[in-house]
């Protein structure tokens, strides 16, 4: 079995796993780590097959600094009447 082989036959198991799992016993909510030093919204997880079955709507964090962002903009705002 070469690894390409592997790989498909990992993907093939962990499939039929998360298929067939009733999903019972979930992680707290966690932040999901879609790549290295990027976060998504929070998930819950399959503590048996790793699914995720539940994602916030909403993720306080980046609302937050969006609302940040706004305020420096707006700090920012050029003001009439400054130019000398
Ligand atoms: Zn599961």
């Amino acid at each position: 079995m070469n690894v390409e082989e592997l790989r498909e036959k990992f993907e093939s198991d962990l499939k039929h796993m998360q298929e067939t799992c009733l999903h019972k016993k979930l992680s707290k909510w966690m932040d999901y780590m879609w790549a290295p030093g990027h976060f998504g919204l929070p998930v819950k997880v399959c503590l048996h097959c790793g699914k995720i079955i539940k994602t916030k709507k909403s993720a306080p964090l980046i609302t937050k600094v969006t609302k940040v962002m706004q305020n420096a903009r707006n700090e920012f705002k050029p003001t009439r009447g400054l130019k000398e």
